[in-house]
C-alpha cells in the first residue's frame, strides 16, 4: 500500500474516532454511512471487503464529509436525504429533517380513515416543509389529492422536488402561506407538524438542531404559538367526517387539546410514540347538521 492509499477499515476507524471526539452519538454508524455516500460502498461492501483500498478521490470526499459531520451538521443534510415512511425524502437546510416519530401521525391518520382510504380524499398539510407528511399520505391514498402549505418558498422548492421524485406531483400541489391557504374549501384530512420546541429549550438541545430552520422548530415561549395560529384554521378547514392530526411535544397534549376545543374541535384522541411518549392529537369530525352550522364556509379568509 502506498502512502496515499488507506484501507476501508482504517478509514472507518479514523472517521469514527474523529466523530466520537466531536460528540456524535453514533460515530461508527455515521462513519459507515458517510463512506457509503462518498465512496459508493454499501454497508455490506464495507463489511465484506474491509481491506480494499479507497481511491484518493473517495478518501478526499470522505474527509470533507467527516469534517462537516464533526461540525455537527446532521447526517441527512450531508447525504441530502432521509428515509420517511420508507420513502426517500430529499432534505436541505431549508426544511426540518423528517423524524421517525412523525410516522406515528401518518399511521394514526390512516387507521382512522379505515375503508375510506380508496376515496377521492382532499388532504391539507400545514407547514409542509420537505413535504414528508403529505407525500407519505398520498403514497397510501391512491385517489387522494393534496396541498402542502409553507411560509418558506425554499422549503416548498424541496417539497416540489420530493413530489416529483416520488411521482406524486400529479396529485400534490404546494402553496405559500402563513398557516393560511388562499384556495377556499374544506378537507377530508388535515395534518401538521408545527414548530413546538420552547424557544428557551433550543440552545440546550443537540447541536444538530442549529443547522435546521428555526422557524420549523421554535414554538415561542411556551412552545404553543404555532398551535394558537394553526388550530383555528384547521378547525375551519376540516370537513364533515374529516380526520385531522397534529404532532405535539411530549408535555403539550393537555394545553394543545384545550386550544383545539376552544376553537370548536371535538375532544382529540392522544397517540403515543414507540417510546411511550405523547406524540400526536387526532380529531375526527362527526357528520351531522349540528356540526355543519359551526363550520363556516372555509373560505380564503379563514
Ligand atoms: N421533534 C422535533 C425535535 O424535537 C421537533 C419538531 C417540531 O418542532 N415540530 O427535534
Amino acid at each position: 500500500m502506498t502512502i496515499n492509499t488507506i484501507a476501508v477499515a482504517d478509514a472507518l476507524t479514523d472517521v469514527t474516532n474523529r466523530l466520537a471526539a466531536a460528540g456524535c452519538e453514533n460515530a461508527r454508524l455515521d462513519a459507515r454511512l458517510l463512506l457509503a455516500h462518498t465512496a459508493g460502498l454499501t454497508l455490506a461492501d464495507q463489511t465484506r471487503a474491509p481491506e480494499q483500498p479507497l481511491t484518493a478521490e473517495a478518501r478526499q470526499k470522505l474527509q470533507t464529509a467527516a469534517a462537516e459531520r464533526a461540525r455537527r451538521v446532521p447526517l441527512a443534510q450531508i447525504v441530502g436525504e432521509k428515509e420517511f415512511w420508507s420513502l426517500p425524502i430529499a432534505v436541505s437546510p431549508d426544511v426540518l429533517i423528517p423524524r421517525p416519530e412523525s410516522e406515528i401521525l401518518v399511521e394514526n391518520i390512516l387507521r382512522r380513515l379505515g375503508s375510506r382510504r380508496q376515496d377521492e380524499l382532499r388532504v391539507l398539510d400545514f407547514g409542509t416543509g420537505s413535504g414528508c407528511l403529505l407525500l407519505a399520505l398520498l403514497s397510501e391514498l391512491p385517489a387522494a389529492k393534496g396541498v402542502g402549505v409553507d411560509l418558506s418558498q425554499s422549503a416548498l422548492a424541496v417539497a416540489r422536488t420530493n413530489a416529483a421524485r416520488l411521482q406524486l406531483d400529479n396529485r400534490a400541489a404546494f402553496a405559500v402561506g402563513d398557516w393560511h391557504l388562499a384556495e377556499p374549501g374544506r378537507f377530508d384530512v388535515i395534518v401538521a407538524n408545527p414548530p413546538y420546541v420552547r424557544s428557551g429549550d433550543i440552545a440546550g438541545l443537540e447541536p444538530e438542531l442549529r443547522h435546521e430552520p428555526p422557524q420549523a422548530l421554535d414554538g415561542g415561549t411556551d412552545g404553543l404559538d404555532a398551535y394558537r395560529r394553526l388550530l383555528p384554521r384547521l378547525a375551519k378547514r376540516l370537513g364533515e367526517g374529516g380526520v385531522a392530526g397534529v404532532e405535539i411535544g411530549a408535555d403539550q397534549a393537555t394545553p394543545a387539546a384545550r386550544l383545539a376545543t376552544d376553537v370548536g374541535l371535538p375532544t382529540p384522541e392522544l397517540c403515543h410514540d414507540l417510546a411511550g411518549l405523547p406524540r400526536c392529537l387526532i380529531w375526527v369530525r362527526q357528520t351531522g347538521p349540528q356540526h355543519e352550522k359551526t363550520l363556516g364556509n372555509g373560505g380564503p379568509n379563514e
